[in-house]
């Protein structure tokens, strides 16, 4: 029996993780996570862009795993919140007093049609992949001519964000190589907006128009013939009608479909979706009271992205002590999610913002919609300090969490 079980120890079970202990020690938690490997996911972009190593988006488990946890080395498989259990993937089954759950998000690679058998060869690649990333910045420098393709698949996905940042940096380093003009480049997008906050949407079409992209809405890639080098694309009209379209392509960047695990997904935890159903503001299930969400994996409609969990994390653990200590004070998490938009090599615009896409930049004296060397020199250099030496080990800097 356990005071807490944490699924996942990705950014969220790890965060969380801290945050409680941060709070209140003595507490028996345990976090399943079957990976031997943890990854600091936001860094791959810039792999991409050759702007990271990629030597340190990883770090083994065992190394960033907290002591005062348990780690239960196996994949969670089944849920019973009325028996308060959980069975896992060898079988074992673990009671708790409270579950979080945050074991991210599947990311459905077969969903396109012909993708898995030419993944990482023939020009396709994908930087939501840590060993693909490294292969999306080989071909970047290897095109001089052709036709690059990028493509983004219907929300939600984890940082809306990258599709596009893939598409910026590569129009950068061609831009600096005076090889754009001989670069025809297509963004494909299944939603019908360039980004989910409109305030950001007119810095983003002046980068768009500079590098000269051909925006494709609606547009949503369903097959992939890597030997013949082609892409099918199936086009939703106004009126509701689909068409199909080719293109021939010498580059092709893939965002795939996400979805919630099946695991989440079949079990009494989900909503219609698949996602574990929260409450947005708490975190907190809506039907399981001693139980709880954050990360990729929640139901919340805030942008899934690391940035949100450094706000979450403390949300959970002030609801689940108060839980645990049969207290009625809640803290509110506002929605906050941000979104380092890579316009170009040197220069980013830092989005930042609550539900309701309301903005809420952490440097309020700063315009959001400007590119700046600022917010690069923060992606690039700061925030994976943040990420490994701050939620990773329970440093909430510029967190503020608000209690009611
Ligand atoms: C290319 C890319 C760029 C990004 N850029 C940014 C950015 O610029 N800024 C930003 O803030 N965010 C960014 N993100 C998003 C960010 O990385 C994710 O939102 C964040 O990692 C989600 O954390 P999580 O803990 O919910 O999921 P993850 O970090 O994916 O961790 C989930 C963990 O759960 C484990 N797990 C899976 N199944 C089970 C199971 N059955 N049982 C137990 N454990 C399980 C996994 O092994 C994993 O360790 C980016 C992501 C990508 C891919």
């Amino acid at each position: 029996m356990f005071d807490i079980v944490i699924i996942g120890g990705g950014a969220a079970g790890l965060g969380v993780a801290q945050a409680i202990y941060k709070r209140q020690k003595g507490l028996k938690i345990a976090i399943v996570e079957p990976a031997a490997q943890h990854f600091y996911q936001p860094a791959w972009t810039l792999v991409g862009a050759g702007a990271f190593d990629i030597k340190q988006s990883v770090k083994p488990m065992v190394k960033v795993m907290p002591r005062f946890v348990k780690w239960i080395q196996s994949a969670a498989a089944i849920f019973h919140p009325d028996q308060n259990s959980i069975t896992l993937e060898n079988k074992d089954i673990l009671q708790y007093r409270t579950l979080i759950v945050c074991p991210g998000l599947c990311l459905n690679w077969s969903a396109i049609e012909g993708l898995e058998e030419t993944l990482g060869k023939n020009g396709v690649t994908s930087n939501y992949r840590s060993d693909l990333s490294p292969y999306t910045w080989q071909l970047v420098q290897q095109l001089k001519s052709g036709v690059a393709l990028f493509t983004q698949s219907a929300m939600p996905i984890k940082c809306a964000g990258a599709p596009q940042k893939a598409v910026y940096l590569s129009c950068s380093h061609w831009e600096k190589q005076h090889t754009l003009s001989n670069i025809k480049v297509q963004f494909h997008n299944a939603g019908a907006t360039l980004f989910g906050v409109a305030y950001f949407i007119p810095i983003l079409k002046q980068y768009m128009d500079r590098y000269q992209v051909n925006l494709n809405f609606s547009s949503n890639l369903i097959k992939v013939d890597g030997a013949k080098k082609l892409a099918t694309f199936a086009n939703t009209h106004a009126d509701g009608s689909i068409t199909s379209t080719e293109s021939a392509f010498d580059m092709l960047h893939i965002v795939p479909p996400q979805c919630a695990h099946p695991f989440i997904a079949n079990s009494p935890l989900a909503n219609a979706a698949g996602w574990v159903d929260v409450d947005p503001h708490s975190l907190q299930h809506i039907r399981y009271a001693n139980v709880f969400s954050l990360g990729d994996a929640a139901s919340s409609p805030n942008a899934k992205t690391a940035a949100a969990i450094r706000k979450q994390a403390p949300v959970v653990a002030i609801n689940i002590i108060s839980y645990l200590s049969g207290l009625t004070s809640k803290a509110i998490y506002n929605g906050y999610g941000g979104c380092p938009l890579t316009v170009e090599n040197g220069k980013i615009v830092l989005a930042e913002f609550a539900y309701n896409g309301e903005l809420d930049p952490t440097f309020k004296f700063l315009a959001p919609h400007i590119p700046r060397r600022f917010n690069w020199f923060i992606k690039r250099h700061l925030l994976a300090i943040v990420y490994w030496h701050g939620l990773l080990r329970g440093r909430e800097w510029l967190v503020k969490t608000k209690v009611e």
